[in-house]
């Protein structure tokens, strides 16, 4: 089969899917087969958006994804200038300006606006922000070209499929979609691509709202890390990120006698790094449930097994509550983490010669705090746990900010529950707290109300991709992702 063809059939799914509702497979009816009585959610799913219809929006979306995934930005060097270039170039067609926010050499920020009044209101206006760059990879194991951006058995595959390429262009396109269909708006949006996100360093968000948080003000944005959860063919339900845990890097460091290999020692530092870090490994810090994990866990318990469920419903009990907890973490890394603070050793040194007892060895912990945990605590619990007065506890420069999570009460976190639930099959919606570090925090910390919420539809496998080989997105995914998006955005920021 030729290449043309093939890519011809991958879009002829993608927009059979558009059609069919979502999942593809489900006994969903039709738009049309609603209007003769129908469930209420394919009755909202051919509800009017001021938008429209977005099937060739969608397609033409998928060709920006191509052409950014071949514009390599991987971090370092990041070289998102070229990206930005290109988006404003997609901008410039549809008559809308921009402007390249400079950050460092070869690294610019792009911003546009679409303006709802004269004077701009910052306190309503919505962000959509996603990141250019990208990390690097493992060239030897993929299985296709990184940087190609090739077209196989239904994905694109490629670095930034997932994160984030996908959600910029998904971005692009919602933005585009108000200006094409001359929307009344009731709120300034703001598109804005970012840098440097997976380095954190000197182009990252955190210098481009302290250089240019005029351009960028806004007081709700949307953003990476929530997710729409694919299980057994259907979603399963539909995260919306509206926090995120702390990272904090500790050292420890053992300091002992040195001397020659050949008399052991004692106090031999190697020896009592070896045993702190063996004790740190195997510990678990107190449960606590933050308001937002509460919530999680809940919704979750409504549609996990109902082995699981029902643990997961006496985690904050008194007298199953410990049980629950050992269950739970048991079950998975991802809830462990969400109910305490967190601890992976995760870099060891010492040593200089292999005949020398050496003076002092090193490790480093990642940790992640829940948001309002304070370090010190922790390191007390770890002395305390360590008992050792050879072992010191150094906390490293770059530690994370705790922001105040994103309100679940605010009219955004309601537009983005009531339209994703309805686009995808009345799955229910659950707030996240992710593990992981976002530019959200950031945003978070100047009064911003911003959401995680990568539309697509993803298994956990394709979720495993991200940062790894052969990140790719189902181009069904894809398609039915720009949409919902693109209503999500629409919704909010439409008069009615
Ligand atoms: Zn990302």
């Amino acid at each position: 089969m030729s290449g043309k063809l093939k890519l011809w059939l991958a879009m002829s799914v993608a927009a059979g899917a558009l059609g069919a509702g979502w999942p593809l497979a489900a006994q969903t009816p039709s738009p049309s087969s609603a209007q003769s009585g129908g469930q209420a959610t394919t009755a909202a799913i051919s509800s009017p958006s001021p938008i429209g219809d977005t099937t060739a929006l969608a397609k033409e979306a998928q060709g920006w994804l191509i052409d950014l995934i071949r514009t390599n930005t991987t971090n370092p060097p990041g070289n998102e200038e070229v990206a930005a270039l290109y988006i404003r170039h997609v901008l410039e067609k549809e008559g809308i300006p921009s402007e390249l926010l400079s950050l460092s050499p070869g690294r610019s920020a792009l911003v546009a606006r679409l303006r709802s009044s004269a004077v701009a209101d910052p306190s309503k206006a919505l962000l959509l922000v996603a990141h250019m760059d990208v990390v690097g990879v493992e060239r030897e194991k993929w299985t296709v070209d990184p940087f190609a951006a090739v077209i196989k058995d239904g994905y694109i595959y490629g670095r930034g499929t997932v994160d984030d390429k996908g959600m910029l262009v998904a971005n692009l396109a919602a933005f585009i979609a108000l200006k094409r269909a001359n929307v009344h708006l009731n709120r300034d949006v703001i598109f804005l691509a970012t840098c440097d996100e997976e380095g954190g360093g000197d182009a990252s968000i955190k210098v481009l709202i302290s250089k240019y948080w005029d351009k960028v003000a806004a007081g709700f944005a949307i953003n990476e890390e929530g997710k729409v959860v694919m299980k057994n063919g259907k979603v399963q339900y539909v995260a919306v990120q509206a926090s995120e845990k702390v990272s904090v890097n500790v050292a420890v460091v053992a300091r002992g006698t040195s001397g020659h290999g050949s008399r052991p020692l004692k106090d031999n530092a190697v020896v009592h790094l070896s045993a702190a870090i063996a004790k740190i490994g195997t510990y678990d810090a107190p449960v606590h449930f933050t308001a937002i994990v509460r919530r999680y866990f809940e919704g979750l318990a409504a549609i996990e097994s109902d082995d699981l469920g029902k643990w997961m419903r006496a985690l904050d009990t008194t007298d199953r509550g410990e049980h629950a907890q050992k269950v739970i973490s048991d079950a998975s890394p991802l809830w462990s983490s969400l109910m305490r603070d967190s601890i992976s050793p995760t870099m060891l040194s010492a040593g200089v010669r292999n005949n020398v007892i050496p003076a002092e060895a090193r490790a480093n912990l990642n940790i992640r705090l829940l948001p309002g945990d304070t370090i010190d605590v922790l390191l007390a619990d770890l002395t305390k746990l360590v008992n050792d007065p050879q072992i010191k506890f150094e906390v490293q420069q770059n530690a994370g900010l705790a922001a105040p999570p994103s309100s679940l009460e605010s009219d955004f976190y309601a537009t983005i529950s009531k339209v994703a639930s309805a686009q995808f099959a009345n799955a229910p919606v659950l707030p996240f707290m992710s593990t992981g570090a976002t530019d959200s925090s950031q945003l978070r910390l100047h009064n911003v109300q911003a959401y995680g919420l990568v539309p697509f539809p993803l298994t956990e496998e394709e979720y495993q991709r991200m940062h790894g080989d052969d990140e790719r997105i189902p181009l069904v995914s894809f398609t039915k992702g720009v949409d919902v998006l693109a209503r999500i955005v629409a919704e909010f920021a439409a008069t009615r």
